[in-house]
């Protein structure tokens, strides 16, 4: 592998219906989308990084400078022998997961192309069909989020996750688990409560939960264990596994008992398959989380399911719930059953829009190698500033 050229560009979209957590409400996304290439194969890659530095400290313009300064130069026209190369050597940049995960997926998807198999099978991905579950975010009233649930359970979802926050927990699952005895449910704290609220949360045992989600801290796992341990529910951790050895200081801890891997969070799929060895040699089912992904995104995280260690169902969601913009042909379609095949052909498996993406490009830049050799910096392609914002 040896790529030639990287287009880096910022999409914006906006949102169906407005997502709503404890860490406040998104309405639109601003998304950096990353394309390598070498001849006349490319990969495509999203970034999850959002607008704020609330979910983590990386920001759209955090991740595209790192991209752009460091991480884009370390591996324009060097010759690698694939992906997982690749990965070690955007590794040398401490933290910046998600931008760093937006290059290394691009290019496990083109390595998928060369080899012309899809990105699944590449990783080493055992299951052609992944289990969907969904997100729901917290609604203006009760009755509103009975009625989501309703429908998403209409649309075969396997499960239902609700967000929670203080004020919006205890009655409001009682509610949810008197309407739906039977549901598979979990919920999602996203940090929201402190250790003082200990007692509290385990008055949420009385429902028969699948797990509470980060309850506590982001970086914290000491307050986890003291919490799991008093808790019959399973505590599945998100922001705090940054990586394989946050899950095993994790689970050596006894800080949690599930966890949700997203490719982001983890900088990409070559963390994410470690944290999935380590938690599957451990008992320890894994999940694959969703960070409002658009298509590229989205494929990604089906490919990623695919790994064995992915158990439960994940938050791998229909494309077509979330924007008002398809950016992929097919789009990723929950079935019936609550299922979503992975795609057959070759990388991401799915057709790349690319039109519909350049209508809503706010920019894009291009980037070759450096004339003065392959360790030099970036050279900025000209012409491709200033697309016009939708
Ligand atoms: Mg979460």
């Amino acid at each position: 592998m040896r790529i030639d050229r990287i287009e880096l560009r910022e999409i914006h979209l906006k949102l169906k219906q407005p997502f709503v957590t404890s860490m406040g409400t998104q309405q639109a996304r601003r998304i950096l989308l990353l394309r390598v290439s070498q001849a006349d194969r490319d990969g495509w890659g999203e970034c999850t990084a959002g607008e704020d530095p609330f979910y983590s400290y990386e920001t759209v313009e955090t991740a595209a400078q790192v991209l752009e300064r460091f991480l884009i130069p370390s591996v324009l026209g060097i010759e690698l022998s694939g992906a997982e190369a690749l990965a070690e050597r955007v590794a040398a940049v401490r933290g910046h997961p998600m931008a760093r995960a937006a290059l290394e997926c691009a290019c496990w998807e083109l390595e998928a192309r060369q080899r012309e198999q899809p990105l699944w099978r590449l990783l080493g991905g055992v299951r052609p069909v992944i289990r969907s579950g969904v997100s729901i975010g917290i609604q203006p009233a009760p009755e509103r989020l009975l009625e989501r649930i309703e429908t998403e359970l209409e649309a075969g979802y396997q499960r239902i996750k609700i967000k929670i926050k203080p004020g919006w927990d205890l009655d409001i699952v009682d509610r949810v688990r008197q309407r739906f005895p039977e549901l598979a449910l979990m919920v999602d704290a996203n940090s929201a409560y402190t250790p003082a609220h200990a007692e509290h949360l385990a008055r949420l045992d009385a429902y028969r939960l699948m797990m509470i989600e980060q309850p506590l801290g982001h970086d914290d796992l000491i307050e986890h264990a003291r919490l799991q341990r008093g808790l019959r529910t399973p505590i599945c951790l998100d922001e705090s596994i940054r990586n394989a050895g946050d899950a095993a200081a994790a689970l050596e801890l006894g800080s949690c008992r599930i966890i949700n891997i997203k490719l982001g969070r983890v900088g990409g799929f070559r963390e994410a398959r470690a944290v999935e060895t380590l938690c599957r040699g451990r008992g320890v089912p894994v999940w694959c989380g969703g960070m409002l992904e658009a298509g590229i995104g989205r494929l990604h995280n089906v490919a990623l399911s695919t790994l064995e260690g992915f158990r439960l169902p994940g938050d791998v969601a229909d494309s077509r719930r979330y924007y008002d913009r398809e950016l992929i042909d097919p789009p990723v379609i929950v079935r019936p059953d609550g299922t979503i095949a992975a795609p057959e052909l070759p990388g991401l498996g799915h057709r790349i829009l690319l039109p519909e993406i350049d209508s809503v490009t706010a920019w894009k830049r291009s980037y070759f190698p450096s004339p003065s050799g392959p360790a030099g910096p970036a050279r900025r392609g000209v012409g491709g500033e200033g697309v016009k914002p939708r």
